[in-house]
């Protein structure tokens, strides 16, 4: 960080959007970047993605995926083999410049089931070539992006795309769901985001899929985030990239086809999720270095070397969390806890003279702020136990904010009263996609966000035009 970074000049609850900018560049985690609505993403930043990637990557090489590379160059001619993406799609695709005629104009991939489905139908010719379960980490351009920002919605985002082809229907939906629950545990059990899991409506279902099943977090602002998506893709895509085997009694079948990705937009919800005042607070188990212990210094410099010596011999004693000691003594002991604080560091240790003779170290929580004395001795069991707390406690906090923000409306005067009072709704709907686009339309942009796997049954009618309902739906405004 810069000498002369200032810390949050914004409150959160004040001016959201300002604040998650501040954090985000303040905290060094991404800046902006030349080209409008890009993002550079800083080693902060990157560290982050990097434990994502970590924690998911072994979850899905469990399941038999491997991960590979396909170019970011779609000719226009496999854009064009699925009508219903093709179209999908185009708003959002840039294009290649062409130098002559004679070449194919090509598309920056918005995402790669075309240029990977090509692939396919020519590495596929039997039931032993199945299923095959391939997945890349890359970029994306998405270039009509509107009102960008960084991690959450920009024109160039990183992220992770899984295709999968099977034999049966059953099989691929299983996997689908399978990979949503992975997402799930991303964002659970890592970035300690709850999330509401369920079924996209039909109007927000991925371009040529069949159906499309989502995450969804619930941010401090009343917005709803979209974490991760997993497409069941059926035999469409396998159909117009003529993708067939030869099935175990000798004959042609059309495989059946999933995909799915997560992106850099999960670092933005956990931003957004659980930072503060002071800046970000990160959930510890995404965090390399876990603990700051910062020295406290004094005029003599004898004392100040035991200290140090001491807070050497704690450092070493953690190890395994990789601890900052923080000896610089150009900066304050004030100006290193602000720094600490504004990245994040889920716990400080400060050790001074007083400390030294009493035996014992002040831990301090990134979370709380709450503080305690803890003998020398006992500094590595406590740190153990009180990251696995704050992990708990992170999650535990969001989730009683999402269940205390839920209402359960069932009459459209209540509808706008909840979404004026910034609620996660949750009321019964008849599945119409006018019907949808007429409560968009009316609020000014409250979308469904999805069908819950659990409670979707309704006897209710339509919250908005009365007829009978087909399920419950999440409503909310989006990032
Ligand atoms: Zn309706």
């Amino acid at each position: 960080m810069d000498k002369n970074t200032k810390g949050i000049t914004v409150k959160k609850i004040e001016d959201m959007s300002e604040w998650y900018g501040q954090v985000v560049t303040k905290a060094a985690l991404a800046d902006y970047s030349p080209i409008r609505g890009c993002m550079i993403i800083r080693p902060r930043g990157y560290a982050l993605w990097t434990a994502i990637q970590t924690f998911f990557d072994k979850h899905i090489k469990a399941n038999g995926v491997e991960n590979a590379y396909f170019p970011m160059f779609i000719p226009e001619s496999f854009f064009k083999k699925e009508a219903e993406h093709a179209e999908g799609f185009s708003p959002e695709v840039a294009w290649v410049e062409q130098k002559s005629d004679v070449e194919e104009r090509l598309a920056l991939r918005p995402t790669s089931e075309t240029i990977m489905y090509d692939s396919y139908s020519r590495w596929i010719r039997s039931w032993r070539d199945l299923p095959l379960k391939i997945n890349q980490w890359c970029n994306i351009i998405r270039w009509e992006v509107k009102d960008t920002k960084i991690f959450l919605r920009s024109r160039e985002f990183l992220w992770q795309e899984g295709h999968c082809v099977y034999e049966s229907e059953k099989e691929c939906d299983k996997d689908t769901r399978h990979y949503l629950e992975l997402y799930r545990k991303v964002a659970e059990e890592l970035l300690a985001v709850p999330v509401l899991v369920g079924t996209k409506t039909k109007n927000d279902t991925f371009p040529g899929a069949v159906r499309s099943y989502a995450i969804e977090a619930f941010m401090p602002d009343g917005k709803a985030l979209q974490m991760g998506t997993s497409h069941m893709l059926g035999q469409g895509f396998a159909k117009s990239f003529d993708i067939k085997y030869l099935g175990r009694d000798g004959g042609w079948e059309r495989p059946w086809q999933n995909s799915w990705g997560i992106s850099t937009r999960m670092i933005g919800s956990v931003v957004l999720q659980h930072g503060d005042d002071k800046g970000l607070v990160l959930p510890p188990r995404m965090v390399d270095k876990k603990i700051a212990i910062v020295p406290i210094q004094v005029k003599d410099a004898d004392v100040n070397k035991k200290v140090l010596a001491q807070a050497e011999e704690i450092a070493a004693t953690l190890k395994k969390y990789n601890p900052i000691l923080d000896d610089r003594d150009e900066y304050s002991m004030g100006w290193k806890f602000n720094e600490h604080e504004l990245h994040g560091v889920p716990l400080r240790i400060e050790i001074g003279p007083k400390d030294l003779e009493k035996g014992h170290v002040v831990l301090a929580r990134r979370d709380t702020g709450e503080k305690a004395f803890v003998p020398f001795a006992e500094v590595h069991d406590e740190v153990r136990s009180l990251l696995d707390v704050i992990q708990d406690d992170m999650f535990n906090r969001a989730k009683q904010h999402m269940t205390t923000n839920t209402v359960h409306v069932k009459s459209w005067e209540d509808f706008i009263q909840a979404d004026k009072d910034k609620k996660l709704i949750f009321a019964a709907h008849c599945s119409e996609n006018d019907c949808e686009e007429a409560i968009k339309e009316e609020t000014e942009g409250v979308t469904a966000r999805c069908v819950p796997f659990k409670d979707a049954k309704t006897t209710d009618n339509c919250v908005k035009c009365g007829k009978a309902a087909a399920y419950n739906v999440y409503f909310a405004r989006a990032y």
